[in-house]
């Protein structure tokens, strides 16, 4: 038998037979380390016996006492039913599913010991389904640790777990763990690795238990720093690799660029123009870029992007710029095709809905090289899509593409041993604690300001009773000349019911507003449809614009001065913020109007305030963090890799700062160590870089 448990396969445990190790390798767990790493997420104390007189509904408690009586009862469902008795009451034990040994073990006069929740159910208290022992002369004492409750997982119950790990335990005794962790990296530690997973599985019953419940006691923290550790090794190992392959060098003579910017009517803000730079001076070298640029909505990312698409086009080498959906993935043609074509610069363009003929015609621009810029949706990924000579690759995050994506397309563009630079943008600021997590293998730029002459926007809440002042406020706004949005949401992802919702309201609001130029725009009409739409509002033809979520992205219009939302608690902060990002965009103040739907629950109703209070996109993402936690906030792709078993991102952030400083630290002096470190933490499927 070898010495360290990560060598030790599961199935040496007893009880484990082939259908188990199956069962357990899909979730990660091969070796006795991977049960042992198998954490607890909470502890019950089941030390302290409560009497039957005490209990309180809806709370978890030991109980003891004598059995009075046991019976089948053949109610609607048959379930055994117990009497149990102590000096101070009487409960009842109700199983649904129960056995011979069970029924005939529960004799009156018998002593139990249960754990379980006490329910209200038809005769007082009820405990269904408890947890009990019987309690003999010789085992009298409560139970002498806190009692672990495992994350559950699919086909192993607590009891199983539990089982697992007393036995695993046991070998810890005679087996080790490897420590990873010189003591130059990380914080001190005051117990072995052996000595910390022991206390973990079965903590004290003196044990700091609010500590504990939190996952700040010590022993804790030294673990959540572990496997903050093992997620940015994992990052940094991907980027690691990419940076052993060449880019091509993409110096720019800045000759394009200055027409571009001539022709312009603006000038750059400062933040542009210095992370511009940034970037440029990046892709001017062979060391590929992996470069992260965040800025609240509307500073200018895309300008920002078009100027290192310069550089590449100056270079002979095609640009990709890819957007998480069809409507932005539009918007990005129509600005990049404004730029470039004036300059002399074909644009191709490709989506899923792009079919047959005009496909084929795209594609050919793209494998020929004719088209220097290229710009579409996930479609760019596809087998049949051939680049040229791929050598930057821009990617509107919008924090829906996750990690190997970013990697497919970079294998999709090498060229003769080059590979792109990567340049990703998000559309919402993240927070900076996710940003270092998530983010670690990027670079990481800000445009921390905003272009002049924008005012701030003025955020109301109100419930929908007040729907009709509200349409009031509309035409009054666009009788003074200024336009309006009424954005409607919906819970459902589905363009058909938000379509639906969004032609209700505009068929509404055209009534109660005769008089005014009222437009729809939604997500499943024809582009050419939407584009002349727009157009029209563009022009103030229209004064107000009914639309669903679709404008979230991409819509300029600096007369728009208003923007009605229409049950804002259906959507994220981020989201939020996006499309109020529509407005306060010209010299008037504007506002905004979340109008949602009563009652709110009390996290809707941070939520909203957070919008109210707050104009600054990084402030909102952090909100959102803390309010919804990282998986929502960085979106579904990202969810299954932003997954801790110890460490959280909220409470955890102080570690960040320590984390990157002994991950620097270890690849630079103990390389040999790191592999160890990101498998006891990440089980292979969940490895950035996998897929
Ligand atoms: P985002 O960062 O949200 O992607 P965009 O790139 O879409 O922002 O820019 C938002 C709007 O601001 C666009 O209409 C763009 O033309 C305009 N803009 C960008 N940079 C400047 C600037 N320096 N001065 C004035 N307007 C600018
Ligand atoms: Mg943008």
């Amino acid at each position: 038998m070898s010495d360290y448990l990560d060598q030790l396969t599961v199935s040496t445990l007893k009880g484990v037979g082939p259908k188990m190790v199956e069962k357990l390798n899909k979730i990660g767990v091969f070796s006795v380390q991977d049960v042992l790493f198998h954490l607890p997420m909470r502890y019950q104390d089941r030390s302290k016996i409560t009497p039957l007189a005490a209990l309180q509904m809806g709370s978890e408690a030991v109980i003891e006492g004598e059995v009075k009586g046991c019976n089948v009862v053949m109610g609607r469902r048959r379930s055994l039913v117990c009497k149990l008795q102590d000096h101070t009451g009487t409960v009842t034990l109700r199983f649904f599913h129960f056995t011979a040994a069970q029924k005939n073990n529960l004799t009156a006069g018998t002593r139990i010991r249960c754990f379980g929740e006490a329910r209200r159910g038809a005769s007082g208290i009820e405990f269904y389904h408890p947890e009990y022992k019987l309690v003999t002369d010789s085992y009298q004492g409560g139970d002498d640790s806190l009692t672990p409750v495992y994350p559950s997982t699919e086909g192993m119950h607590q009891a199983g777990w539990r089982k697992l790990t007393e036995q695993a335990l046991l070998l810890l005794k005679k087996h080790r763990l490897r420590e990873w962790l010189p003591e130059n990296c990380g914080p001190i530690a005051t117990t072995t690795l052996e000595q910390a997973i022991q206390f973990l599985h079965k903590p004290p019953t003196d044990a700091n238990t609010e500590a504990l419940s939190n996952g700040k006691h010590p022993i804790q923290q030294r673990l959540a720093f572990e496997e903050l550790l093992a997620h940015n090794l994992s990052l940094l190992k991907l980027r690691n690799i990419a940076q052993l392959q060449p880019a091509p060098k993409l110096p720019a003579n800045g000759k394009l660029q200055q027409q571009f910017l001539d022709a312009l009517p603006f000038q750059l803000t400062a933040a542009q123009q210095k992370v511009s730079t940034e970037i440029l001076t990046d892709i001017a070298s062979s060391l590929p870029m992996l470069r992260l640029v965040q800025g609240d909505v509307g500073s200018g990312k895309t300008v920002v992007a078009a100027m290192a698409a310069m550089a590449a086009v100056e270079n002979d080498y095609q640009v990709a710029i890819m957007a998480p959906t069809e409507i932005l993935a539009e918007q990005h043609l129509i600005n990049f095709t404004t730029w470039f074509q004036p300059l002399g610069i074909k644009t191709a363009w490709l989506s899923g809905k792009l079919k047959g003929k005009k496909r084929q015609q795209q594609l050919d621009l793209i494998a020929s090289g004719e088209a220097p810029i290229v710009v579409g949706t996930h479609a760019l990924f596809q087998q049949e899509v051939h680049f040229a000579k791929l050598g930057l690759a821009i990617i509107d995050e919008q924090h829906r593409f996750g990690v190997h994506q970013r990697l497919a397309l970079r294998e999709k563009g090498a060229h003769l041993g080059l590979y792109p630079h990567q340049l990703i943008m998000t559309a919402t600021p993240i927070p900076r604690t996710l940003a270092m997590s998530a983010y670690a293998d990027l670079d990481c730029s800000i445009i921390d300001e905003l272009p002049p002459g924008r005012t701030p926007i003025n955020t109301v809440v109100m419930d929908n009773s007040r729907r009709e002042q509200v349409i009031e406020r509309v035409r009054q706004n666009c009788i003074d000349g200024r336009q309006a949005y009424w954005v409607c949401t919906l819970i459902e992802e589905s363009e058909q019911l938000q379509a639906q919702a969004a032609e209700d309201t505009y068929e509404e609001l055209q009534k109660k507003l005769k008089g005014l130029g009222v437009g729809l725009v939604h997500g499943r009409m024809k582009p050419a449809e939407k584009a002349d739409i727009m157009a029209q509002f563009k022009r103030n033809q229209l004064q107000l614009l009914v639309a669903t979520t679709v404008i979230e992205v991409g819509v300029d219009v600096p007369n728009a001065s208003l923007m009605i939302i229409e049950n804002p608690e259906r959507l994220g902060l981020a989201q939020l913020h996006q499309l109020r990002g529509r407005v306060g965009r010209g010299s008037v103040a504007s506002h905004c109007v979340l109008m949602y739907q009563p009652p709110l629950s009390q996290q809707s109703r941070e939520r909203l305030t957070a919008m109210r209070e707050s104009n600054d996109g990084f402030y909102i993402a952090e909100k959102d963090l803390e309010l919804r936690g990282p998986g929502e906030v960085l979106g579904t792709r990202q969810t299954g890799l932003m997954q801790f078993k110890m460490a959280d991102l909220t409470r955890d952030q102080a570690l960040l700062e320590p984390v990157k400083a002994a991950a620097d630290t270890l690849i630079a002096e103990y390389p040999e160590n790191l592999e160890g470190i990101i498998s006891r933490w990440l089980p292979d499927a969940a490895r950035y870089g996998h897929a």
